[in-house]
């Protein structure tokens, strides 16, 4: 039985920790830190470290990490760990004897090339490619890589958890609200997500289900996210990656 927890890191990251009472995953582990003490305090000893992408904030610790214990890096690390890493491409699996754990790997090149997803079955861990009611900003990649990206998300079953590496959700809400005002899965999402956050609980993972009702950024096909995008962007857009790269703008001035 394999049990899946955050722990938090800097102001807003998520490090995700898969375990088994005795042995455990880290994903994105940009601070050594608190997934040290985390490992203390429960015993637990790192059998893996998986990176989605190269970020620091998603890296920084690995090094840390690496000192206390040589466990397998697997995933898109830059710079001088680079060697010990392990890359991945979409379709490989990566086995945790340990757990035991086999993890999916997906291509998602868009908020930087060398972004992946991890899977295992009924949850996706995406890093910064796909945010509660959100989407990661376009550093490296283009609207149309990381439509097709986000389109390998939607394909998974609707239950699958998201668990993405940041708190953005209200503040995303907030923007999907200028975009779609009237949809009634995001306002109601909304109350909810203000509940757990007055609770200092976590808004994450949510469902593939929900994003699909509510995301602004998976919503390119949806009338009222066309018209929204359009009257933004002051000229009709039709075909989806128009869309998209429309709302992706439309945020990174909101
Ligand atoms: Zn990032």
């Amino acid at each position: 039985m394999l049990t899946i927890l955050p722990i938090p890191a800097f102001e807003d990251n998520y490090i995700w920790l898969i375990h088994n009472g005795r042995h455990a995953v880290a994903v994105d582990p940009g601070e050594a830190e608190p997934v040290r003490s985390f490992l203390r305090r429960e015993g637990l000893n790192l059998a893996a470290i998986l990176a989605t992408h190269h970020h620091g904030d998603h890296t920084g610790g690995i090094g840390d990490l690496l000192q206390d214990r040589a466990v397998p890096v697997y995933g898109a690390v830059r710079g001088p760990l680079a060697p010990q890493t392990t890359p991945v491409a979409e379709g490989d699996l990566i086995t945790v004897p340990e757990l035991p754990a086999t993890f999916g790997v997906l291509a998602f090149p868009g908020h930087t090339r060398d972004h992946v997803g991890f899977t295992l079955p009924g949850a996706l861990f995406c890093g910064d490619t796909l945010f509660g009611i959100g989407c990661g900003r376009l550093f490296e990649g283009t609207p149309e890589q990381a439509l097709a990206s986000l389109k390998k998300i939607l394909a998974l079953p609707d239950d699958t958890l998201i668990y993405c590496a940041h708190e953005y959700t209200l503040e995303n809400i907030r923007f999907a609200k200028k975009v779609e005002s009237g949809n009634p899965d995001l306002l109601q999402w909304e109350a909810a997500a203000q509940a757990l956050r007055k609770n200092g609980r976590p808004t994450v993972p949510t469902t593939l289900a929900l994003e699909k009702s509510a995301n602004p950024f998976l919503r390119f096909e949806a009338p009222d996210v066309i018209r929204a995008a359009s009257a933004h962007a002051g000229r009709p857009l039709n075909a989806p990656v128009e869309v998209f790269a429309a709302v992706r703008a439309w945020r990174d001035g909101a």
